[in-house]
């Protein structure tokens, strides 16, 4: 029996992206086999976190690193380790910040919601935020004049969510930081590159392990040996709320090594091949307008973007969307990368895909424009109330 069927659950096809509320991503084999190796054993902590230090070195370039619970609580224990250093008084402490350093600077269009909020995860530690610039405009003597005696940290946020324009880049910001002796720390958890932040001068970078890896849910932390072995040291503070087990570390150790042996040409062909399929099948079709888009954080990595007509497609971008998740009996739920379909467009991302899905989400995305096709009326729910309808369906959950 298959484990859908076990828990009674429906299977989902995922065109959305790793998304923690659809269970990240597809774990490699590998994978899975050092997990399940290491389960029901018996391992000195210290020692396997010590081996991925070695593998988080040689992958990132970095001096040193360890496995954390995620990039979420690799960002709170990586600010923290800013304040207390490996001072065991002081990380039993937090999160009171007395006397300490304790602000953080961070651009205001990075200040954004990954599932929660960024700067949630940093006041978590104790330290406080500092936000530099506007929305959509930041600039070098901003960031110099938010720096001062109590800053801890600069910390960069790198994502589709934040800001793309407007904003300082990463050298200058380094280098701003570094100027006046504040540590920078990249959050870097969906990115492909595992060497550019630690070449550009970062003290910290943060990775996802479930997310382009293939890991099980952890987080990556990598960097200076003495920042890593201060946030490591947290475990015996509010890191103990965020414990990674030994199933985790083992896997995100997997998880590097099977990532630097990937055929990642072929992996990008697979995915070329479905977009390719996709585009040629609904470009053009009644108020679709099918474009092939490349990832705006820079990962080797297109999407499809699907741009809906409403007049012509007789639905929106977001009414196709939600019928896509919530199909008719029998048909299978596609969720699709919505997060801007109130600007009439949404994507359809083909990096999460098993064999064949590929198919599925096509037949069902023409299934749903055709139906929209013969509708009586035309499907344009405005979009706040779209909105009020998510929030309001989970609000009874677990009923
Ligand atoms: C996903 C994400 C996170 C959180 O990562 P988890 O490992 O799921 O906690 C943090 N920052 C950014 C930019 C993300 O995309």
């Amino acid at each position: 029996m298959d484990i859908y069927s076990r828990l009674g659950l429906r299977p989902v096809v995922n065109v959305s992206g790793t998304m923690t509320s659809l269970g990240a991503s597809i774990v490699a084999a590998p994978v899975i086999e050092a997990m399940a190796a290491i389960l029901p054993q018996f391992v000195e902590i210290d020692d396997l976190q010590r081996k991925a230090s070695a593998v988080i070195a040689q992958a990132c370039g970095s001096e040193s690193g360890y496995i954390t619970a995620s990039c979420s609580a690799a960002i709170t224990l990586g600010i923290a380790a800013t304040m207390t250093g490996d001072d065991p008084g002081l990380i039993e402490r937090l999160p009171d910040t007395t006397g300490l350093r304790n602000e953080v600077v961070v651009q205001t269009g990075h200040l954004v919601n990954y599932g929660a909020p960024v700067d949630q995860a940093i006041r978590l530690a104790g330290a406080r935020v500092v936000p530099v610039g506007a929305a959509t405009e930041a600039h070098g003597y901003q960031l110099s004049a938010a720096i001062n005696e109590r800053t801890t940290a600069a910390l960069y946020v790198v994502s589709h969510h934040t800001v793309q324009f407007g904003l300082i880049h990463l050298e200058e910001f380094i280098a701003s930081a570094h100027a006046k002796s504040v540590p920078v720390i990249v959050d870097a958890a969906s990115e492909y590159d595992l060497k550019r932040f630690i070449a550009a001068g970062a003290d910290l970078v943060l990775y996802s392990a479930h997310k382009f890896l293939g890991g099980p849910t952890a987080g990556i932390v990598a960097g200076k040996k003495t920042l890593v072995r201060a946030a490591y040291f947290q475990n015996g503070g509010i890191g103990r709320g965020m414990k990674v087990g030994k199933e985790g570390i083992a896997g995100a150790i997997a998880a590097l090594e099977q990532w630097q042996q990937r055929d990642h040409a072929a992996v990008r062909a697979r995915e070329r091949g479905y977009l390719k399929l996709w585009h040629e099948a609904l470009n053009g079709r009644p108020g679709v307008r099918a474009e092939i888009d490349a990832d705006p954080t820079g990962n080797p990595l297109d999407r499809l973007k699907l741009s809906i007509d409403p007049r012509e497609a007789r639905i929106s971008a977001w009414d196709l969307a939600d019928a896509l998740a919530n199909p008719p009996a029998g048909s299978v739920p596609v969720i699709v990368r919505d997060h801007e379909a109130e600007l009439n467009f949404f994507f359809v991302d083909p990096c999460n895909l098993h064999p064949d899905q590929e198919q599925i989400v096509l037949q069902r995305l023409l299934a749903e424009l055709e139906r929209a096709q013969h509708a009586p009326q035309p499907l344009v729910t405005p979009f706040f109330q779209r909105d009020a309808r998510r929030v309001a369906g989970r609000r009874n959950w677990p009923d």
